[in-house]
């Protein structure tokens, strides 16, 4: 009896597992091969090898025994044409059988996760599209292959293991023979389907490898057929670690693709250097779309560790969340080798870079912005309401991050507009910025308050991501200007000449206005904090506006959602003296059998500036009955 037989008998027979229910879902995609570049399942194979090369160098640190007599990393491809077959193997950690399951039965991934949601949401149409964009790992392997093996033993282990799956919904784990087996790490196996033969034609497989992998850091051998000997066709080497004059755009899209798991172009490549007291290298892309887990709660920014080549973790936290868009390797040459994840990354020379990168990031950002306005365009609106979260968070960056902020506003509704081009357009006699915030843009655009603005050619930030709200609260201003919420306060615009040359209405009203609004403010109660006129309208008639030294009404509204705020905050409801509705009612004042019916148009239009600012009027009933009264009296 062999050694082999002795093994298989004494070890549990195969085992049938079905996948995940997502698996099968993001299975049945591949299988079906909905995306038209298939090319890419070999860089995802090779990714994975080079990720399992650098995963068990990580580990051999604390325990070299690990890495036996074979202490050099590579991958190795075959090509095997006469049988229609593709083999990607590796010498890294290699898998256990729980490890199998667990990695080819499930989706960890939070990335392939949210794929899989977002393919939920947007069914079969947007997948190639989504595919397109973002890596789907292991299971891209079913595009091309109608059946796929995996032969694997993890490091340290004796006992080895066969995965097979045809991609239907079941897969099955064996023992696998040690004679059979690689002495470490992992060999898969695809059996091309017909249509996808080519991929074991070895030309075209080393043009894949070179386009696609080059960057990798662990070499790659290319064997053309399963008995030739095997050509090394990239040597490792790290691309931050090369001259940058030495690395083309092409192979720096290439990286980021590899690094990201999405297949778009990076919209900006900073790559630098650090001298000095910390030395390091750093690679760093902003992405050319939105990664899927952008507003994942947790917000936070991942960045690949390296020290002197060796991967540490691709999960550090080497970015401040207003920063997690960024695509990031840093290899450091201080750090310890010898030490945790967890202790590397709260030694003070990870602080130091950490801060280090946050500010050459955003000094290129700031360059970018000035530079290639459009490209910079195209970033911020990916990624300015993340960058925005910056001007809340971290102070000290606040004035360069005003500086690249970009906005939607009365006199610019398409957004793109610097706080830079605000302030040099400012009217005479004007002293602020002036901002409203809401849920919506259009409904923002349309806002009562505006109208005063409007007609005073005065330009009003229309502020609609949730951090708007808060930033601009803390925000000291912009070039000696303070932000003022154009819902907040006195408008002070009075002194501004309105556009059409109407003459500026009196700061004080007529003595029947006063006397209606004095009215209106006794009627009103404690629904109100107080009545006043405006200068900030010019066709409606009311408007609400919070106090000067209170919340903004929107943030109140927020934070009220959020469990944090007092009982909302009584607002003040300003009133537009020169609004022919209000002339009339002053005049009808005087009448005293009027009193009931001016009352009504009291609350009416206290309710109908509530529903302008997306509240419910104060009581529904009541606001129906008054309603209904006004409608019967006007049709008589
Ligand atoms: P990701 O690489 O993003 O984790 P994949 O679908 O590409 O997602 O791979 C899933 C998991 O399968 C990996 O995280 C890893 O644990 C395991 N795996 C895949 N290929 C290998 C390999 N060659 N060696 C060791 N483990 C692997
Ligand atoms: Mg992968």
């Amino acid at each position: 009896m062999t050694s082999a037989d002795t093994a298989a008998d004494a070890a549990p027979a195969s085992r049938t597992h079905v996948f995940e229910a997502d698996v099968a879902r993001l299975l049945q995609l591949m299988v079906h091969s909905v995306y038209s570049d298939r090319d890419v399942f070999l860089r995802e194979l090779v990714a994975n090898a080079a990720d399992a090369c650098e995963r068990l160098r990580y580990e051999a640190l604390a325990d070299p025994a690990l890495l036996g007599e074979d202490a050099a990393f590579a991958i190795r491809v075959v090509c095997d044409e006469a049988n229609g077959r593709l083999v990607v193997e590796d010498n890294g950690l290699g898998m256990s059988e729980g490890d199998l399951v667990e990695a080819l039965g499930t989706i960890a991934r939070s990335g392939t996760r949210s794929f899989v949601e977002k393919l939920g949401e947007a069914g079969a149409k947007q997948a190639e599209s989504l595919i397109g964009q973002f890596g789907v790992g292991f299971y891209s392997a079913f595009m091309v292959a109608g059946r796929v093996v995996v032969e694997t033993r993890r490091a340290g282990q004796s006992q080895a293991w066969r995965w097979e799956s045809e991609g239907k919904g079941d897969y099955a784990i064996a023992p696998l023979p040690p004679d059979a087996a690689p002495a470490r790490g992992t060999r898969v196996i695809l059996h091309l389907t017909e249509a996808a033969k080519d991929y074991a034609a070895p030309h075209r497989v080393e043009q894949i490898l070179r386009e696609h992998s080059g960057g990798v850091a662990v070499p790659i051998d290319l064997a053309e057929s399963p008995g030739a000997s095997p050509r090394r066709i990239a040597d490792g080497a790290a691309l931050w670690a090369r001259p940058k004059s030495d690395i083309s755009t092409e192979q720096y899209a290439e990286f980021y693709r590899g690094l990201s798991g999405q297949f778009d172009e990076p919209a900006m490549t900073a790559h630098w250097r650090a001298e000095g007291r910390h030395e390091y290298h750093a690679l760093a892309f902003v992405p050319g779309s939105r990664p899927l887990d952008l507003f994942d709660p947790q917000r936070k920014g991942r960045g690949k560790l390296y020290v002197r080549r060796v991967l540490i973790t691709d999960d550090a936290d080497l970015l401040p969340g207003w920063l997690r868009f960024v695509r990031l390797v840093v290899d450091s040459a201080d750090l310890p080798l010898n030490v945790s994840r967890e202790m590397a990354q709260q030694s003070p020379v990870f602080g130091a870079i950490r801060t280090g990168v946050a500010n050459r990031i955003l000094a290129d950002l700031v360059r970018l912005a000035d530079k290639q306005p459009e490209s910079w365009a195209k970033i911020w609106e990916n990624f300015g309401a993340v960058l925005k979260e910056g001007l809340y968070e971290a102070p000290e960056k606040r004035d360069d991050l005003l500086k690249i902020a970009r906005f939607r506003s009365t006199a610019h509704p398409d957004g793109g507009r610097s706080l830079a081009d605000y302030v040099k357009d400012l009217r005479e006699n004007q002293t602020a910025i002036y901002y409203l915030t809401g849920d919506d843009a259009r409904r923002l655009a349309a806002s009562p308050q505006l109208e005063g603005f409007r007609a005073r050619g005065v330009e009003v930030l229309l502020l609609s991501d949730p951090i708007d709200a808060f930033w601009v609260t803390t925000a000291l201003g912009f070039d000696g200007k303070p932000f003022r919420s154009v819902t907040q306060g006195t408008a002070d615009i009075a002194a501004i000449a309105r556009v059409d040359g109407a003459a500026i209405p009196a700061a004080e009203v007529d003595a029947a206005a006063a006397t209606l609004i004095a009215f209106f403010k006794e009627t009103l109660g404690e629904a109100v904090a107080d009545v006043r006129a405006s200068d900030r309208l010019a066709t409606s008639a009311a408007c609400l506006v919070a106090a000067e030294h209170g919340l903004d009404r929107r943030l109140e509204r927020l934070l009220a959602m959020g469990g944090q705020a007092p009982p909302a905050a009584r607002a003040i409801l300003e009133i537009n003296a020169g609004h022919a509705l209000v002339a009339r009612l002053a005049a009808r004042f005087a009448d005293r059998d009027a009193r009931a019916e001016i009352a009504d148009a009291a609350w009416l239009l206290l309710d109908e500036a509530r529903l302008r600012d997306g509240e419910p009027p104060v009581d529904a009933a009541a606001f129906a009955d008054r309603l209904g009264r006004v409608m019967s009296k006007a049709l008589g």
